[in-house]
């Protein structure tokens, strides 16, 4: 499709909706979604804005791709100042919302202001309004999309919402969309609920259109396609584990952060493993895994429906949680198993439940969880204040925990500060696990040293999805890398961001890039979009999409020293595992980061760099 070069502009704070033309000089240079959504927003928004003041923007934007045959082209990203991290945000979600948002006709939607009361968006091709959301505050995700619907009447209109978290100030709250896929990290649901955002429902009749080249881009997603097809990872893992294929690969790499990066291997990996949802439970006899699901448009399929174990203790007597629904995906599964030293699947998957209804990231909640268990197991946080035992591997803190996190109720409070600001508050900074106060996902970096650089330098905040070399260091793909060594992962780190830069603004998903390089997508890019989009065009919009974000922190405040992992990961050798004995090299890779980047030594991109870039 194309770009449909219209944008949705809407003032919360004066009630406004209005269509204004893409900006197709920067289409032309950003391509779209996240690249494109962030010129604007880094043009609109100054860099030092508190996040959740009225004048932070937030901007939901699909990608050309998006909305089209291409295989996963169902994307859209939100753009924003993210709540937890103060660094630009960029989350994207998969699901069907942002096929819909195209097929009403809009690129992007633009939100500025802060609405007085709580409103909620709502969409259909052409005609856009606010409308009241007093009934739907206070309500879950869940909820919000099931009234929703029926107050339209309509079973295609797509809903994205915030729940409670998003409401209560949970500093990591997602946007959720078709009911368990999420735009989750960094607090870009915390930013909706400040504008008292509630939802947004779109309808959308006009189908895909506009292809610049339409037999040319049949020819070049069929081709990508196949490629996909014959990828053992893209057409046999993913699909019949989903991301948890990876568990007991990362544990036997020694890899698999465990009791809040106190150790690299978890006993209890196999337990909450991909492998594990497909066996039978010896409760009930039956498998959690019930099928697999894919997002809108896309031959992978690697999504996770789960059924729970009805006697488990989480759901005991509580039949809204017994239906099949999203989970558990590897990070989820890591982050409230492994991070805890909890084994139990069933309970994971609660938790996994509860962060969906609630609207908020799991990765940070259960690693803030695993943070508050080490001030637990150290003296620092007593029963008393947290309301409960929570030693290390405890299921019954965490599903308890999971309750009270997006209501505020008790320690949920504290919880919902994330661990940054969870382990200042009690005296111990160094033992929040994360860079730019967001949370590491699922590789220990002493074990997937690339990793360590890429989390550093992320301008999100510590994240798998901006640079996975993983790919490289573990898979081999597109080239085997030695994962124990710093040698060469300057550059590796770059290319990753780069390309990855490149296929979240196209409105395609990153998983394709198991299987898809760049010269996959260009030519489908190339047949769908006017302006000539060549091999080199998209390696330099990719470079300058990750310098532009660049030159926004380095506005809002951020320095080299927040390109930096914690202490353990530094000073306390991995104990087990092919790891054992290493540190992460953070501090040789940096500069050499910064080098291959064309940055100075504080981490600031030259004159030269900027000018190459056009920036
Ligand atoms: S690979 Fe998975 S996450 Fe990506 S579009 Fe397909 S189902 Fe969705």
């Amino acid at each position: 499709m194309g770009w449909t070069k219209k944008v949705l502009r809407v003032d919360l704070t004066k009630g406004t909706c209005k269509s204004e033309p893409l900006n197709m000089k920067w289409a032309q240079e950003y391509l779209g979604q996240r690249g494109l959504a962030t010129k604007y927003f880094v043009e609109e928004v100054d860099p030092k804005v508190d996040p959740l003041a009225p004048a932070n923007k937030l901007i939901m934007a699909t990608g050309p791709l998006t909305g089209t045959m291409a295989s996963t082209g169902g994307r859209y990203s939100v753009i924003t100042k993210g709540a937890l991290t103060g660094a630009i945000a960029c989350s994207n979600s998969g699901g069907y919302f942002g096929a819909e948002m195209k097929f009403a006709g809009w690129d992007m939607v633009i939100f500025e202001g802060k609405s007085p009361k709580p409103v909620y968006l709502a969409i259909e091709d052409d005609k856009a309004e606010l409308r009241d959301a007093a009934h739907l505050w206070g309500k879950t995700v869940w909820q919000t999309e099931e009234i929703i619907k029926k107050t339209h009447q309509d079973p295609q209109t797509r809903v994205c919402s915030i729940g409670r978290a998003g409401e209560n100030g949970v500093m990591y709250a997602c946007i959720v969309n078709d009911l368990h896929r999420a735009a989750g990290r960094s607090g870009v649901g915390t930013v909706m609920g400040s504008k008292n955002l509630k939802a947004v429902a779109i309808r959308g009749t006009k189908g895909a259109g506009g292809i610049k080249d339409g037999k040319a881009f049949m020819k070049a997603t069929v081709a990508a396609k196949k490629v996909l097809a014959e990828n053992a990872v893209t057409s046999q893992g993913l699909p019949t584990y989903g991301t948890q294929v990876l568990m007991n690969v990362i544990n036997e790499m020694g890899a698999l952060p465990t009791r809040n990066h106190r150790d690299v291997q978890f006993e209890d990996a196999r337990k909450i493993s991909g492998e594990a949802m497909h066996e039978k439970r010896p409760t009930d006899g039956k498998a959690q895994l019930v099928t697999n699901a894919a997002c809108f448009g896309c031959t992978i399929a690697c999504g996770r429906i789960s059924k729970m174990d009805e006697g488990h203790f989480s759901v005991v007597n509580k039949p809204e949680y017994w239906g099949a629904s999203g989970g558990l995906e590897y990070e989820a599964a890591w982050a409230l198993g492994a991070a805890n030293g909890v084994g139990d699947l069933e309970a994971l998957q609660y938790a996994n439940l509860i962060c969906n209804e609630d609207g908020y990231d799991p990765i940070t909640f259960g690693a803030t969880v695993g943070a508050a268990m080490e001030l637990y197991d150290l003296g620092i946080l007593k029963k008393e204040q947290i309301g409960m035992e929570a030693p290390f591997g405890s299921a019954q803190a965490l599903v308890k925990l999971s309750e009270m996190t997006a209501k505020g109720e008790g320690f949920g409070k504290e919880l919902g500060l994330g661990s940054a600001r969870l382990c200042a508050k009690y005296g111990k900074p160094e033992l929040s696990m994360g860079v730019k106060k967001q949370e590491f996902p699922a590789y220990d970096s002493r074990g997937i040293q690339g990793m360590g650089l890429a989390y550093a330098t992320s301008n999100r905040g510590a994240c798998h999805l901006r640079g996975y070399t993983v790919a490289s260091e573990v898979l081999g793909i597109p080239v085997k890398t030695d994962p124990l060594v710093t040698e060469g992962k300057a550059d590796l780190v770059k290319a990753f961001q780069d390309a990855t830069s490149v296929f979240d603004s196209a409105g395609v998903c990153v998983f394709t890039t198991f299987a898809w390089t760049l010269a996959d997508l260009q030519p489908q890019l190339d047949a769908a979009c006017e302006g000539g989009w060549s091999m080199e065009k998209l390696a330099l919009v990719g470079e300058r999409i990750w310098n532009m974000e660049r030159l926004f922190n380095n506005a809002a405040g951020f320095t080299a020293k927040d390109d930096d992992l914690p202490p353990r990961l530094k000073t306390e050798p991995a104990k087990t595992g092919p790891a054992k004995g290493l540190v992460n090299g953070i501090d040789k890779m940096r500069p050499e980061y910064y080098k291959a980047r064309g940055w100075d030594e504080k981490g600031v991109p030259s004159k030269d760099t900027l000018k190459r870039l056009g920036l």
